[in-house]
């Protein structure tokens, strides 16, 4: 791990730290993350975090920032493994009873805060979660089509690719390929 990382708490209390707008950058170790790797086949690795604790013009705290690691699946059109390089730009919001969630304005992803402090790696966990694909799939080029299953999932595919749209697989390639 480089030292330029600090270290970064287990726990936070977003209300506390929006207050003095507190921005931490760490690794935050995959293997924390139970529910993530349960995904996943590998749980080495981290994830690498920037983000700052703010309060917005509504009075609104969030947390935003980037968030970014490598993630390893199992593509499910040849079986074999994929690598998912993940990078996330996200916002959210915190609201601390469902009351304060209807008052906030349109336009927030909201979570609610039962107990403070929470698991600073719940948060991310949580964005990482929805940020996968639910088919995660190699980019065509990439598949391997000598693996076992390719032929069997290629004809079931072609009966359902009209309902798959906006696969959120598609846009982390494309943003790969931006970079
Ligand atoms: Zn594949």
């Amino acid at each position: 791990m480089s030292g330029q990382h600090q270290r970064l708490p287990l726990e936070v209390d977003p209300f506390r730290l929006a207050a003095r707008e507190e921005h931490l950058q760490g690794a935050i170790p995959l293997k924390q993350m139970k529910r993530l790797i349960s995904a996943l086949t590998s749980d080495e690795g981290d994830v690498l975090i920037d983000v700052v604790f703010s309060v917005d013009l509504n009075r609104v705290v969030l947390l935003s920032g980037t968030i970014q690691t490598d993630a390893k699946l199992i593509c499910q059109r040849c079986m074999g493994e994929m690598d998912l390089p993940v990078k996330l730009d996200f916002q959210i919001a915190f609201a601390r009873s469902e009351a304060e969630m209807e008052r906030l304005p349109e336009g927030y992803e909201v979570t609610l805060i039962e107990d403070t402090p929470m698991m600073l790696s719940d948060i991310i966990e949580d964005e990482i979660l929805l940020a996968l694909p639910p088919v995660p799939k190699h980019l065509d080029e990439k598949c391997s089509p000598e693996a076992e299953g390719w032929k069997r999932q290629q004809t079931i595919e072609t009966n359902t690719e009209s309902v798959k749209q906006d696969n959120p697989f598609d846009i982390l390639a494309s943003l790969k390929t931006d970079k």
